[in-house]
């Protein structure tokens, strides 16, 4: 059976990136840049102060010390904003943070250096020459990439953004997610249960959730069940998907018809069908569209199974497809706080730990039920160890890789 790094390498390689749109600014908070960002002048523009002080020319404070201050004469003014006069020898022009430096003048220095009486400054120390200044171009130059594409925009990109005057900007689209529910015994919100072998459904929301914390555009296409006019009907409406989702229906039981529809219906080209992964085995991944530029994920239905496979396969392809370039949740080791063991060590394992830091060390502790259908594992965990294939057997104290989905440790 296929085995998880080559599942995720074929979807990864099919994965294509989408359209960009233009955004207003303030709305491109953790939008990913599909432009880079050039510098429109240079930053700082012009030579400016980095202190509240005293503009001065260096040969003025030769020698300056607190027994043999240099004593200058008070002139003008330097304020943020403002255009300051000309320096002359023999003269201090008081200056603020940020204000231009004066011409003439090559050296500032801090006002707690200085005492001022009866419009003279006192200097009590020589500082080196160009002291306190900061250079024009010191941080970038006209012309530079400041930010390139594909980076996440942070309020630090907001910024840049803002500093060189763009209002909209250019970042990848969302991608329209369609998510349709399969099963008999599956029903909706709301609701009313009217026999003990109906299930409530966690899936629709809880991939509706992820598929909305990774930054695409959820849609509920609906609710079918398990025959084939009514998946067909679903089918149908997913058209204009830019990524299917369907939950339920892929495992080999009598009414597990997703696959065979998806291929009639949307003409999905499945790429494979069953991976060795626990949980989450039967997933069938595929690409349809015109251009072979659309995905298509059949879920298991077990809702720990649609979790896990959401968060290792489906969100990084979604990532990829909006341009990230970081794909992956981030991935470290922690040290197992409990014994573990198995039965059969033919597929890797995910199972659901919760993760804690404690004197430079990260620890993980695996929840007791391990089941794919108990929920409230995923509640009580932060991230999902991975126990490799042939692995049956691991001790409290041994190190394994951890893939978490919230940083909430
Ligand atoms: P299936 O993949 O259709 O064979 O379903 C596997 C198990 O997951 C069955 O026990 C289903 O009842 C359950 N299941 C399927 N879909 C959902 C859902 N949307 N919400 C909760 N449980 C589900
Ligand atoms: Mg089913």
């Amino acid at each position: 059976m296929l085995r998880y790094e080559e599942a995720i390498e074929i979807i990864l390689k099919n994965t294509k990136l989408i359209g960009k749109e233009k955004i207003f600014l303030n709305d491109a908070l953790g939008r990913v840049l599909a432009e880079d960002v050039i510098a429109d002048r240079d930053n700082p523009p012009a030579d400016n102060s980095g202190m509240d002080g005293f503009a001065v020319r260096h040969e003025d404070i030769l020698g300056a010390t607190e027994d043999n201050p240099a004593v200058l004469t008070l002139y003008g003014e330097s304020k943020a904003g403002d255009l300051p006069p000309k320096l002359e020898k023999g003269y201090a022009i008081p200056i603020y943070t940020g204000a231009l430096i004066p011409q003439g003048a090559d050296t500032v220095i801090q006002k707690e250096l200085t005492k001022v009486e009866n419009s003279k400054v006192y200097i009590f120390k020589e500082l080196k020459k160009g002291s306190n200044i900061r250079q024009k171009a010191g941080d970038y130059k006209k012309g530079d990439i400041l930010i390139k594409s594909g980076k996440t925009i942070r309020p630090a990109e907001i910024g840049i953004l803002s500093s060189v005057n763009k209002p909209t900007v250019y970042v990848y689209q969302k991608p329209k997610v369609g998510i349709i529910t399969t099963g008999d015994e599956i029903l909706d919100i709301a609701e009313p249960i009217t026999k003990e072998s109906q299930i409530r459904t966690s899936n629709t929301y809880s991939l509706y959730a992820q598929v909305l914390q990774t930054g695409a555009q959820p849609v509920i296409i609906g609710f079918a069940k398990d025959k084939p006019e009514d998946i067909k009907d679903k089918l149908e409406s997913a058209k204009n998907c830019d990524v299917l989702l369907t939950t339920g229906g892929v495992s080999v039981g009598e009414y597990d018809l997703v696959k065979d529809f998806v291929k009639e219906i949307l003409k999905v080209n499945v790429h494979f069908w069953k991976v060795a992964i626990k949980p989450g085995k039967p997933l069938v991944f595929g690409t349809w569209g015109e251009k072979d530029e659309k995905l298509f994920f059949g879920i298991p239905g077990n809702p720990v199974a649609s979790m896990v496979v959401f968060e290792i396969f489906v969100k990084p392809a979604l990532k990829k497809m909006m341009g990230y370039q970081k794909v992956f949740n981030p991935t470290f080791e922690a040290i197992l706080t409990e014994d573990f063991s198995r039965k059969s060590a033919d597929r890797m394992e995910f199972i659901r730990v919760s993760v804690e830091y404690k004197d430079g060390n990260f620890f993980a502790t695996p929840f007791g039920k391990q089941g794919s259908n108990i929920l409230t594992g995923m509640v009580n965990a932060n991230g999902l160890g991975l126990i490799d294939i042939d692995v049956y057997n691991l001790q409290k104290g041994d190190k394994i890789k951890v893939v978490m989905f919230d940083l909430e440790i």
